[in-house]
């Protein structure tokens, strides 16, 4: 898909895109926003853009793992994901060196929920 080059707010690198989704209001899509997600491979933060407006946006900070203490990193994106937790992104986050501990974002605001 198609998507606008994205840097990043804190370093100005260029942006691995992540991911493209619509959020809006009512049942007419049309009238939903676009945004893509990036993710700087400086700083290992993940930025959504609406392109519309035009707008960046910072992710959350990331949870930390509760095993080494890192934060987690984006790991893969699951659509199945988006009914029960609400996120339309369906990104999940990991520790890159224990996988097993994973969380995906509350789709309303700025929690983060575990995945067991
Ligand atoms: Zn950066
Ligand atoms: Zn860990």
């Amino acid at each position: 898909m198609e998507h606008p080059k994205l840097t990043c707010m804190q370093c100005g690198s260029e942006l691995t895109h992540i991911t493209t989704y619509r959020k809006g209001e009512g049942n007419n899509m049309d009238d939903w926003d676009t945004y893509d997600v990036g993710s700087c491979p400086k700083c290992s933060r993940s930025f959504h853009r609406n392109r519309r407006t035009d707008e960046s946006m910072a992710l959350p900070c990331e949870p930390q793992c509760p095993r080494c203490g890192t934060p987690a990193h984006f790991h893969s994106v699951d659509r199945t994901l988006t009914e029960p937790a609400g996120d339309p992104t369906g990104m999940i986050y990991a520790c890159t060196l224990h996988p097993e501990h994973r969380w995906t974002r509350d789709g309303t605001g700025d929690r983060w929920t575990p995945l067991v």
